[in-house]
């Protein structure tokens, strides 16, 4: 089991990507729920980072591009001469080539086009003041505090994700294949991106005819159909703060008969599923990924 983890709610259907109406309808009732502060409540400080709360970053593929080839160094001249220090190695700056921009709720002009992107990110930064989207929580830390807020992100791509469910598991697991009927291998970078639609043959692949395997927190195996291959995913960033901490209806400890902790798979809030799929029209499903 890896150290970090994501929650992904993916549809059962895992070929389904929103349109851009059910992805305006979902950031209207997380707003209703409580689940992302709306921009007019947002602080000033909270403003800083994006003056909705949210950002969007699209890119063309799943695959950055290749970083062009370093410009040749000027030859040191006079400055260098003066100012030794010059020429020595300096760190060049980075260039983020798909910068984050600010994303308009609701999405309208270019925050509403750019859901139709080949690879869309859409993050909020985890906000306190948000109702806590989990019913299982994170241990509390020696101040008795748990984590109350993770980073939430929405994902839509054309083309497959695959992540590995458990990718630091103790035995090989079977995981999404994503090799076409007629013989094609879809799968880019190692599995974890796979094409939609077949080159060869023209025949779109369907991870719903596999099953990947994982392991639940007490170390039991299970299959899921269609692994967590996806094209739309709402993914809660809990790195390394996975809530799998069993919680009482006060927000209290739960032991077993041993006085031990109880722990469990973590589990989104049943309000929290609810309303996401009521909004998006479609049936969910949430996988836990270990990495
Ligand atoms: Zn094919």
């Amino acid at each position: 089991m890896g150290v970090n983890y994501s929650h992904l709610l993916i549809a059962k259907d895992n070929d389904f990507r929103p349109e851009q109406s059910q992805i305006t309808a979902l950031i209207e009732a997380w707003i209703e729920s409580g689940f992302i502060i709306p921009p007019e409540m947002l602080s000033e400080k909270e403003r800083l980072w994006s003056h909705t709360g949210a950002r969007i970053v699209t890119k063309p593929s799943l695959i950055d591009p290749p970083i062009p080839s370093e410009a040749p160094k000027p030859r040191p001249g006079m400055w260098a001469k003066v100012f030794p220090f010059l020429t020595g190695e300096r760190p060049r700056p980075r260039v983020d080539r798909f910068p984050p921009r600010p994303f308009s709720i609701p999405p309208v002009g270019e925050s509403l086009a750019a859901l139709l992107e080949p690879v869309v990110y859409i993050d909020w930064k985890p906000n306190g003041r948000a109702t806590y989207l989990f019913q299982t929580s994170t241990f509390k830390d020696q101040n008795g505090a748990r984590i109350t807020a993770y980073p939430l992100r929405i994902t839509l791509t054309d083309d497959f994700q695959n992540p590995p469910l458990d990718g630091y598991a103790d035995e090989p697991l079977r995981h999404i294949n994503g090799r076409c009927g007629c013989g094609a291998n879809l799968e880019y970078w190692e599995y974890e991106f796979i094409r939609r639609i077949c080159p060869q043959c023209g025949a779109a692949f369907r991870p719903q005819d596999q099953v990947a395997e994982t392991k639940d927190v007490g170390g039991s195996k299970i299959a899921i159909t269609g692994g967590a291959c996806h094209r739309f995913s709402i993914d809660i960033r809990c790195e390394k703060d996975a809530p799998i901490a069993v919680t009482g209806p006060s927000g209290e400890d739960v032991f077993d008969s041993n006085g031990q902790l109880m722990i469990s798979d973590p589990k989104v809030s049943v309000a929290f599923m609810a309303k996401s799929a009521e909004a998006l029209g479609i049936e969910l499903q949430e996988i836990g990924v270990w990495y």
